[in-house]
């Protein structure tokens, strides 16, 4: 067996979204039952409803705008020591339309809408070469000169290389900066520009090489397609039936009763090793996964085969439901299947069809019933936990004998043939997740005819098309959440999963963020951090210095990945062909594969060319710290309200939002997972012996605190999983606290000259917590809150304010709660004290 310690990376993410319909029920949540009674506290924030309306705000008086949607939220009635998460949230749901202040799901629609503009929008970019050194180059001075050349009030200019020059750059005579404009007539804006730089004499740059970035145009061709796609001849019916199923899923059996024999499992083999290159799933899919190392010579990804994806209807769990549930849910299945059959054209004639089958219903039953026996030993969940992977590891003589079903070899022989720089080792350990899922898999496909199994991966294949043209979503027997969803938002969704980097770069030169105050935010947090390691009274002086070096060392990606502003985005695409002509279905299967060789090249230590996942579109409303590289990375997506508001300049604000996603992330670095690494990202306890007992006495603490959490789902109390959701309590905790001290260091440095928003009387401190809670307003279905309970590893919003503050005694101090108050127990439990 292999040596090496298997964990799985998994990113810490801040934020969870849920898919599911947004109908709005109340959440009931019970605050804690370990204290008795508890009478009110004195405080209460005076009413400033009277101010609020004697005082309109101005248009552009975002401040003001944000101060009344930060009040209109709020539930002033409720005692801020007794229910904090009330007293912010208590009316969040009847606010006003101010854009501000909305839930992760519109968020996350209101980026998509953005880049449906963008994408739709013409966009060019020139190159301007500078007279004179790089260094030199006053940007803000550039930019006015070309909105100076630009009287198309509808367009955009940005100039996009602000990277800092390296000294190579400095000492050439001129240098080239690329210019991006967006709008209506970019490129009447661009020939303008040109004809006046050119007719000055004082113009210090020339235009030269128009172009635009390859990368961004496949993007656009890609929405396009997306958006022309047919469910006729084009893109269903001919694709399917001529390249598909006569390419990749039909083989001529050699033996007469279609049992299986060497040669033909090996013909078996190859078509579904082709197929898992456009395919995520078929029976099984291939991918990498990153290990925790303990040094540079162990290796750093493997490849684990994960098993095929299933539907609820088929799942041995979901049968927990009632006899007549399940029933339902088969009976919407087989009409799925018998509509997604029809609708690219095939009658039952066509479909060369599992033996003895007649006609369309049966066809559709033993579809659910071949699903069904394959999945009787699935996993629920997706995501394995440390111990599946190490006891699932083979080598691929090792999978031979146990799972003889496929011709192992040739199976990845066939897979990397895409890539002639992909090569497997013999003793390359492949992780089969798992072996009871495999065993069943195996004994299906060699008890099951070869007819059989070809009919079976024709639908799977042709329902996996399906789902990508115009009418998927009337198909669907499983509602999409929103009934408003749109074909384009789709195609959205899709553009960004292929050109994320793409995608991204399109809305950074639409509204570029700052950039340069979140750095700064990063680093006054990061000094927080290490001021308070430095008074923690449980480490000992080497557990500090440790952990000092461990902060010292983080490195941070904020927004968008600085590779997207040079040649390095066509680069990063340029094995994802996007003709003009291509039509949508093809160029979803390329993307596919695509997206398969970049994550099987990681094998050979060809790690990709960015830190950043290309999984992780930038414009995902989300952050993370990656425990392998040691770095955190907030996405562009979420740096909107109430995360960050680059309007506003009220720093209590910005610290209570995005302040502490980012010591959130930070504190991943050393939560019960993270302090498992060292600075390198290797796989080094930062903690041992006593600091360990502490350390492990104190998340502990933690974990029981959020255990004593209930929520009230459909009238029943169901309890915090305090185990399950540790890492992120601890990270809310801590993230928070420090967010919360940085704040104070730059109010000491640099003066608080607006700390308080206008009319509400809120100081910074207090707007600080305000602006935390409101990170987590929300109301959710029962169905929802009942999954995020099970699976999540975020405890629910209201849990995620109590939880926190009631374990700082920071804000018990701000809003004055004495020793009684529900807010401020007694018992706190603070790793970073
Ligand atoms: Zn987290």
């Amino acid at each position: 067996m292999f040596e090496f310690r298997i964990s799985i990376f998994l990113f810490s993410t801040l934020v969870i979204f849920c898919a599911a319909t947004i109908n709005i029920d109340f959440v009931e949540v019970n605050s804690f039952e370990e204290e008795n009674d508890r009478s009110s506290a004195s405080v209460v924030v005076k009413d400033p409803s009277s101010h609020d309306r004697d005082n309109e705000c101005e248009n552009d008086n975002y401040d003001c705008h944000l101060a009344k949607a930060i009040h209109q939220s709020m539930d002033t009635e409720t005692d801020p020591c007794s229910d904090f998460y009330t007293f912010a949230c208590g009316n969040w749901n009847n606010h006003s339309d101010f854009p501000s202040w909305r839930p992760f799901k519109q968020l996350h629609v209101r980026n998509d809408d953005r880049l449906k503009r963008l994408l739709e929008k013409p966009i060019v970019q020139f190159n301007l070469t500078l007279r004179g050194k790089c260094s030199q180059i006053h940007f803000p001075s550039l930019i006015e000169a070309l909105a100076e050349n630009n009287d198309d009030e509808n367009t955009k200019i940005n100039v996009t290389d602000k990277t800092p020059i390296p000294e190579t750059r400095e000492k050439q005579s001129s240098c080239n900066v690329a210019v991006v404009t967006i709008g209506p007539s970019s490129w009447e804006v661009r020939d303008k520009i040109q004809t006046k730089m050119e007719s000055s004499s004082n113009s210090f740059a020339d235009i030269s090489n128009v172009a635009q970035f390859d990368a961004v145009s496949k993007a656009r061709r890609f929405y396009k397609a997306c958006m022309e796609a047919k469910n006729g001849e084009k893109d269903g019916r001919k694709f399917a039936i001529d390249e598909l199923l006569t390419d990749r899923v039909v083989w001529k059996p050699t033996s007469r009763d279609g049992s299986w024999n060497d040669h033909d499992r090996d013909l078996f083999t190859m078509k579904l090793a082709k197929v898992h290159q456009h395919h995520d799933r078929l029976f099984f899919g291939p991918r990498t996964i990153h290990l925790s190392r303990r040094s540079k010579t162990d290796p750093e990804f493997t490849i684990i085969l994960f098993q095929q994806s299933f539907r609820d209807s088929v799942m041995p769990y979901s049968a927990k439901k009632s006899a007549k549930v399940e029933k339902k849910l088969v009976e919407k299945y087989e009409r799925y299947i018998k509509d997604v059959w029809q609708s690219i054209g095939f009658t039952f004639k066509d479909t060369n069809s599992f033996r003895g089958v007649r006609n369309l219903d049966e066809f559709a039953r033993r579809i659910v019933e071949f699903e069904k026996e394959m999945s009787k030993n699935a996993l629920k969940r997706l995501l394995p936990s440390k111990s599946a992977l190490a006891k699932n590891s083979l080598d691929i003589d090792q999978l031979q004998n146990k799972f003889p079903f496929l011709n192992w070899k040739l199976y990845f022989k066939t897979l990397f043939s895409f890539d002639s720089h992909l090569k497997i080792d013999e003793d390359q350990p492949i992780i089969a997740l798992d072996f009871d899922y495999f065993k069943s898999l195996n004994d299906l496909i060699v008890s099951s005819s070869q007819q059989d199994i070809m009919t079976y991966m024709r639908f799977e294949l042709l329902a996996t098309l399906a789902s990508q043209l115009p009418n998927a979503l009337e198909l669907s027997p499983f509602k999409p959440s929103d009934p408003h969803t749109k074909r384009s938002s789709v195609c959205v969704k899709w553009t960004d999963s292929a050109f994320g980097f793409a995608t991204g770069k399109i809305m950074e030169d639409g509204s570029p963020h700052n950039r340069q105050y979140l750095e700064l935010l990063t680093n006054n947090i990061l000094t927080s951090f290490e001021e308070n390691i430095e008074t923690v009274s449980w480490m000992t002086d080497l557990a500090k210095k440790k952990s000092k070096n461990k902060a010292k060392s983080i490195k941070e990606n904020i927004a968008v990945p600085d590779f997207v502003f040079d040649s390095r985005l066509d680069r990063f695409y340029e094995d994802f062909d996007v003709s003009q002509n291509d039509n949508y279905v093809t160029l979803f299967t390329r993307f596919k594969r695509w997206l398969l060789q970049r994550n099987l090249r990681q094998i050979n230590g060809r790690a990709t060319d960015t830190s950043w996942p290309v999984e992780m579109p930038p414009d995902s409303v989300n952050a993370f710290y990656n425990p392998s590289r040691n770095d955190i990375t907030v996405l562009a997506g979420i740096m909107q309200p109430p995360f960050f508001t680059p309007e506003s300049a009220v720093s209590a604000v910005q610290y209570g939002g995005i302040g502490v996603v980012i010591g959130h992330e930070i504190i991943h670095g050393f939560d019960n997972h993270g302090a498992n690494f060292d600075k390198e990202g290797f796989n080094h306890p930062l903690f041992k012996g006593s600091d360990q007992e502490q350390f492990h006495h104190l998340t502990q603490c933690v974990r029981d605190y959020y255990k004593k959490f209930s929520v009230l789902v459909d009238g029943k109390s169901v309890r915090v999983d305090g185990k399950r959701t540790e890492a992120e309590n601890i990270a809310d905790i801590g993230g928070t606290k420090v967010a919360y001290h940085a704040y104070l260091n730059s109010v000491e440095k640099d003066g608080e000259s607006r700390n308080e928003l206008p009319f509400y009387g809120f100081n910074g401190k207090k707007l600080f917590w305000l602006s935390y809670a409101q990170l987590w307003c929300e109301k959710k279905t029962p169905r929802q809150l009942r999954k995020q309970l099970k699976s999540d590893s975020h405890s629910p919003g209201a849990v995620r304010v109590l939880g926190v503050l009631q374990n700082l005694q920071e804000f018990s101090n701000d809003w004055q709660c004495d020793s009684k108050a529900q807010m401020n127990p007694r018992k706190k439990c603070t790793i970073w004290d």
